[in-house]
């Protein structure tokens, strides 16, 4: 039916790639584009016996005239931006010029300032709807699901909702002191910035883990849990009417947060530029490249992640809770597609958002995050492509 340029080879792409393998009805034709072709040539030896046609390339996803010349030479009904935050605005560029669609799974975030936010994407709107061409933002798990979950229970099962806490749990163990499942520089930054939440109509700051919680999560048990901020807080305050409360919570094991603590206070998860040996290197940097690769912990971990949102709202004049959630085992994701549960979770909702536009189910023009669209297709081919939900009525609280 149609072609995807996807750019990026590292965890969540191989996952988003071997998931368009298995649709190849919809996905006739794919090209990997990273920075390193190699891995893009080996992933494509993998699935060598997959119906899809697979080409790849080597692409600087930094500079857009490159770009314009591999879109421009592919002709890709969609680009699916799988490598990294810094890149989103120069592939947004990219697709503009060659009037392209565009979909990813993070927000922009300038290089040199750990803080994301949509304002640079949102500023692309106008020049989206004049083009005809369709931005889906945060497809992934958490943006992702998670919104796609918050307009399900909207359209469904409330007539308002009034606050939503999202919970990430993962009780996966990968037998390392630390290491972060996805790629570690993102991760740490997420981390280790200040938490927020967003409340009666204004953002409230906290320090990094000042807000911690037990939750008893289902099929995994108790897990410490902390408040972060989370980009998918920024869209859904907007998007979610009458919401007057939304947080967002991942669990940490103490191991990590020990290694965390000590990383920061000898000064390694900086990214401030300093001078080593006669160069410049960032200290954050340089432990990413120490640390385990995400994409090597898929055969060392078990156990199971579970993420989802805890609604509460009115429903035909009545007080209602609803939680919605998925778990996934990351050993079952292994014997599937070769990576862990992080990877799976995030790859297999950027493979359907893209699947969404292509087939032009939700392709409409402009810049939009994923919950502005119908959730219901999306919702149904979670199940049939590797993260059923369920649901429970009778949720324990988080308070
Ligand atoms: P990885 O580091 O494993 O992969 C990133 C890939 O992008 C690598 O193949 C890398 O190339 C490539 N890349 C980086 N810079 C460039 C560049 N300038 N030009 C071309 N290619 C480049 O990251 P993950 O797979 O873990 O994460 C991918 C994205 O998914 C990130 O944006 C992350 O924030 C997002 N994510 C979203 C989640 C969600 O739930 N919404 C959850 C987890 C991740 P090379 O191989 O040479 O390093």
């Amino acid at each position: 039916m149609g072609k995807a340029l996807i750019i990026g080879c590292g965890g969540v792409a191989s996952v988003a790639i071997h998931k368009c393998c298995q649709n190849s009805e919809v996905f006739t034709e794919i090209m990997i584009a990273s920075r390193t072709k190699s891995k893009c040539d080996a992933l494509k030896e993998k699935l060598k016996n997959s119906k899809t046609i697979i080409h790849t390339a080597q692409v600087d996803a930094d500079n857009v005239e490159e770009l314009i010349e591999l879109i421009n030479g592919f002709k890709p009904d969609v680009v699916l931006n799988l490598a990294l935050p810094y890149q989103d605005l120069s592939i947004m560029d990219a697709c503009l010029a060659t009037k392209t669609s565009y979909v990813d799974t993070a927000n922009y975030e300038p290089l040199d300032t750990a803080k994301f936010e949509y304002k640079w994407q949102w500023a692309y709107r106008e020049r989206f709807r004049e083009a005809g061409i369709t931005a889906l933002l945060g497809s992934g798990f958490d943006p992702g699901v998670t919104s796609v979950f918050s307009a399900y229970a909207l359209k469904h099962e409330f007539d308002e909702i009034h606050y939503i806490d999202i919970l990430d749990a993962n009780a996966g163990d990968h037998g390392y002191p630390f290491a972060t499942n996805f790629n570690p520089e993102i991760n740490i930054r997420e981390v280790t910035a200040n938490g927020s939440y967003w409340e009666n109509g204004k953002w409230v700051e906290t320090e990094p883990m000042e807000i911690k919680r037990v939750y008893n999560f289902p099929e995994i048990g108790e897990k410490d849990m902390y408040l972060l901020h989370h980009e998918e807080l920024e869209s859904l305050a907007l998007n979610i009417k009458g919401i007057k409360r939304i947080r967002f919570f991942m669990t940490f094991g103490q191991s990590y947060l020990t290694h965390l603590k000590c990383l920061e206070n000898v000064g390694m998860t900086s990214i401030e530029p300093i001078e080593f040996d006669g160069k410049m290197i960032v200290p954050l940097q340089f432990l990413k490249a120490v640390l385990p690769d995400p994409a090597s912990l898929g055969p060392r971990t078990v156990g199971k992640t579970n993420i989802g949102c805890i609604f509460r709202g009115i429903k035909d004049g009545k007080e209602k809770t609803y939680y919605l959630y998925n778990v996934c085992d990351h050993q079952e994701c292994y014997r599937e597609v070769g990576s862990q549960a992080i990877s799976y979770t995030t790859g297999v909702p950027a493979m359907i958002g893209t699947m969404l536009v292509m087939n032009g189910t939700w392709a409409k023009p402009g810049v939009y995050n994923i919950e502005e669209f119908d959730p219901d297709p999306f919702m149904d081919a979670l199940n049939k492509w590797g993260l059923p939900w369920k649901e429970s009525f009778h949720p324990d609280l988080v308070d």
